[in-house]
């Protein structure tokens, strides 16, 4: 049996008069994340770790951002696609492990409708589905609320 890693990593900016999309879950907050998709940073992180580990580039190559049928498309979508790009290579899903970086709004409330959300699409439990959040403790473009970051990390293993 093989063993495959991947590592992904997804910064947005935040402004006013935009959804703030995480890990598929919709988080009320007056302050969204801009992007040519919905702009969710942790789906996204997740896309890059999956495609890594398969050496299949990045989401940039195979969702464009010049592309306009992306253009405000739920990131839901992206990563089920991109799932289906890592099956065709034979490899499925041992788990996943992740960390949001922002301010603010506290993240914690929504880590398990996340959780369940990334599962049943990749079609695997929760529990291989680890989402931690932190803070910058006020400093960076994080800190001052500018952006958002996601990192993620993904064991596939072949089928
Ligand atoms: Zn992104």
């Amino acid at each position: 049996m093989g063993y495959r890693i991947g590592f992904g990593v997804d910064y947005h900016q935040l402004a006013e008069g935009r959804q703030l999309m995480i890990g598929g879950v919709h988080i009320p907050h007056p302050k969204g994340a801009v992007g040519h998709s919905d702009a969710d940073v942790l789906l996204h992180a997740i896309c890059d770790a999956l495609l890594g580990a398969a050496c299949l580039g990045d989401i940039g190559v195979h969702f464009p951002d010049t592309d306009q049928q992306y253009k405000n498309i739920d990131s839901k979508i992206l990563l089920r696609e991109t799932m289906q790009l890592v099956s065709r290579e034979n490899y499925r899903l041992v788990n996943i492990d992740s960390t949001l970086c922002l301010q603010e709004p506290k993240i914690k409330p929504y880590i398990g409708e996340m959780q369940q959300t990334i599962a049943a699409i990749i079609g695997t439990d929760e529990k291989n589905i680890s989402i931690k959040a932190t803070t910058t403790e006020q400093m960076g473009f994080v800190g001052r609320k500018e952006g958002l970051v996601a990192y993620a990390t993904v064991l596939l293993e072949t089928i």
